[in-house]
């Protein structure tokens, strides 16, 4: 019995199982079984993927958080009704960049996947009884990276929450600046933190969620700089890499490093909230803020 093959022509991998009890007919059982079962990184067990969507995505046996989309992170946040804004932004590709590919295909390629424009969406509407603005980050487009479109639209989200005096919702899920746009997008962090900074002086206030993973120039910037930080279970948080802090500092790191529970541990945190509990958790958040 195989169960992966991989071919040396180039043609794409195959999964055949020929036994009896599949009458051979290998081609007809993918076709009806593909994407139907997930295995889940937390307990490697399989999940039927309708269990897994029907609870939130989360795994129903040890309480994984898999990664959710910007889209899907707003429906689950905001009443029905909400409206998109600030779209339509598409990068420049300022240094019309090229590494094994060339970034405006990657662009493209994002694109098509995730029908954005870039690894973010604004939306407006509310939280509960709460009128919100709602940034979201997708984790899905370049790794969610943050380049110039990311930095403006979040840019446009603090100035909406400011001058409508709305509070702010942040969702994180990024792997850091994007190298593609150099240091247009390490320019983004100063941008978003001088926005943040407004808003701290029109005391509006702001919550950001830090969700699986939250690294690089996005945790130096806006990530933390909530009035309140709060994260998903289990979420990669961090700067720098645990492979390049312990050649640094030529330390062992302890267990959990960079993980939620750790973070909150050691201060960095103020909250872990799980999923289903995460919106009644940030109505009752702007509940106390507003007061
Ligand atoms: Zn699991």
């Amino acid at each position: 019995m195989t169960w992966f093959k991989r071919e040396e022509n180039g043609a794409p991998a195959t999964v055949s199982d020929p036994s009896p009890e599949n009458g051979g007919d290998a081609a007809a059982k993918n076709v009806r079984t593909e994407g139907l079962w997930v295995k889940c990184p937390g307990c490697r067990q399989p999940i039927y993927k309708a269990d897994l969507d029907a609870n939130l995505r989360v795994c129903p046996k040890c309480q994984h958080h898999f990664k959710i989309g910007a889209r899907e992170r707003i429906d689950l946040l905001l009443e029905p009704g909400y409206e998109v804004v600030d779209t339509g932004l598409r990068s420049t590709d300022p240094l019309n960049f090229s590494d094994v590919r060339r970034y405006k295909d990657r662009l493209r390629v994002a694109r098509e996947q995730t029908g954005l424009d870039d690894a973010i969406l604004n939306a407006l509407g509310r939280l509960g009884p709460h009128d919100v603005v709602l940034s979201a980050m997708e984790y899905a487009f370049i790794g969610g990276s943050m380049g110039a479109v990311v930095g403006e639209t979040i840019t446009r989200a603090i100035d909406r929450a400011r001058e409508s005096r709305k509070p702010l919702i942040v969702v994180a899920a990024s792997g850091g600046a994007r190298m593609m746009e150099g240091v247009v997008s390490l320019l983004q962090m100063a941008k978003i933190a001088t926005a943040l900074a407004q808003l701290d002086e029109a005391r509006v206030p702001y919550i950001c969620v830090l969700t699986d993973p939250t690294t690089g120039g996005v945790t130096a910037s806006f990530a933390m700089l909530g009035d309140l930080n709060i994260a998903e279970p289990g979420a990669l948080i961090g700067f720098a890499g645990p492979r390049v802090i312990e050649q640094t500092i030529r330390q062992k790191l302890p267990d959990g490093f960079q993980r939620s529970e750790f973070l909150l541990e050691k201060g960095f945190l103020d909250a872990v909230v799980h999923r289903k509990d995460l919106k009644a958790y940030l109505v009752r958040a702007l509940e106390f803020m507003k007061a």
